[in-house]
């Protein structure tokens, strides 16, 4: 507070965050989204009361924007909270967070790429992350799902019990998840839910509402039979036009929830 009165430039991570948003357009415009955001996968059915989506500091790579621990679908600027990759909150701020922050924490930590991570336990997908049966593309716009999501399996990372609340609540299950989710996008978590990744928030909420209609889809078609899935050369090239494309879900989205 005290180098803006002096008109000198704080340093990223070490001005408050709304010293950030008056010194950055760039994490104006990712904390407005990520409000936006929030809305909109409450909306969609991607997150419920649990849940919720982050987005790294455009102006500072080693912190990221995630809420405090509330209902996606209440969430407002005022309550987002600044963390380093170590899951810790800076500026001082001790308002609670999610428990679950680490999901966040430690992909950010190791996937330089991923600017944007979802978590939810969205009922569509969960039956993939129990049966063995993979979560795979059965059309373009699951295409990102590639080969199919691997499949998080806490109890095997657990010591010395396996049984545990099923709950990533330090960084050593965070890392644990990361390693599982590899270098794709798309995670599930046995008895628990997903995590969807992306270079921007925009994508990350389009992969995780999309994810969800692939697994109806999938379940539908399996009661038909066996489907036929993209093959991995129409996974690939069909997830690079799809994709250039997620502004206009965004904007249909954003219009019902009538965010900024
Ligand atoms: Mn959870």
């Amino acid at each position: 507070m005290l180098l803006c009165v002096l008109g000198l430039p704080a340093a990223a991570g070490a001005a408050s965050i709304q010293e950030q948003m008056a010194q950055f357009p760039a994490v104006k415009t990712a904390i407005e989204e990520l409000v936006t955001a929030n809305h909109i996968l409450y909306d969609q059915g991607a997150v419920d009361g649990y849940g919720h989506i982050s987005v790294r500091n455009p102006a500072n790579p080693d912190t990221f924007f995630l809420a405090r621990s509330v209902a996606p679908s209440s969430v407002q600027v005022g309550d987002i909270i600044e963390f380093d990759l170590d899951g810790k909150a800076l500026n001082g701020d001790a308002r609670t967070p999610y428990g679950e922050r680490f999901i966040h924490s430690s992909i950010y930590r190791n996937r330089p790429d991923v600017n944007s991570v979802v978590h939810g336990h969205a009922p569509a997908v969960l039956p993939f992350g129990l049966t063995g049966t993979p979560l795979k593309p059965v059309y373009h716009m699951g295409a990102f799902l590639g080969a199919g999501a691997p499949v998080f399996d806490i109890s095997r990372f657990a010591r010395p019990d396996p049984d545990t609340d099923m709950f990533v609540g330090n960084p050593v299950l965070g890392d644990a998840l990361t390693q599982t989710l590899g270098q794709g996008h798309y995670v599930l978590m046995r008895g628990h839910g997903y995590v969807a990744t992306a270079d921007s928030i925009r994508k990350a909420v389009f992969r995780a509402v999309y994810a969800i209609q692939n697994a109806i889809i999938q379940t539908e078609a399996m009661k038909m039979g066996q489907p036929r899935y993209l093959t991995a050369g129409e996974a690939a090239k069909s997830q690079q036009t799809i994709e250039k494309t997620v502004n206009r879900p965004w904007e249909l989205w954003r219009q019902r929830v009538g965010g900024p």
